[in-house]
């Protein structure tokens, strides 16, 4: 089994797509929380960061907003009942920033062949 991708210090998905790196991480109660990474991908300093979300179906999506709680992002609301569902996160690395959009699916299954829910899997097994 390859690791193609490095996990979050908590567990949650490496988000790369942004300088500095943020943990996408979902709590026990199906909260989200938004954590940025050191270059070494240890929990950082927030900055100004803000982030937004929308999941699920098209029709009633899920809209989360994030404030912040010490170093951390966290949602104001949970996902609802379900799994394998569309995500969308807008993040901006300061209020007046442009965002940067970043989807992918959210899954809330054990990945087969890492330790990670399929959310955050690190490795490159077909799903
Ligand atoms: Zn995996």
């Amino acid at each position: 089994m390859k690791h193609v991708k490095d996990p979050g210090p908590n567990g949650g998905r490496v988000l790369t797509e942004v300088e500095p790196h943020m943990e996408f991480l979902v709590t026990k109660d199906r909260k989200v929380q938004i954590i940025p990474l050191t270059e070494d991908l240890k929990p950082g300093k927030l900055t100004g960061q803000t982030a937004s979300i929308m999941a699920g179906d098209r029709t009633s999506p899920t809209k989360m907003s994030f404030t912040a709680d010490g170093d951390k992002l966290v949602s104001d609301i949970a996902f609802p009942e379900g799994d394998d569902f569309p995500l969308v996160l807008q993040h901006r690395s300061s209020a007046d920033s442009k965002p940067t959009t970043i989807k992918f699916t959210m899954n809330f299954t054990d990945c087969p062949t890492c330790d990670y829910l399929e959310y955050a899997c690190i490795c490159d097994h077909e799903h």
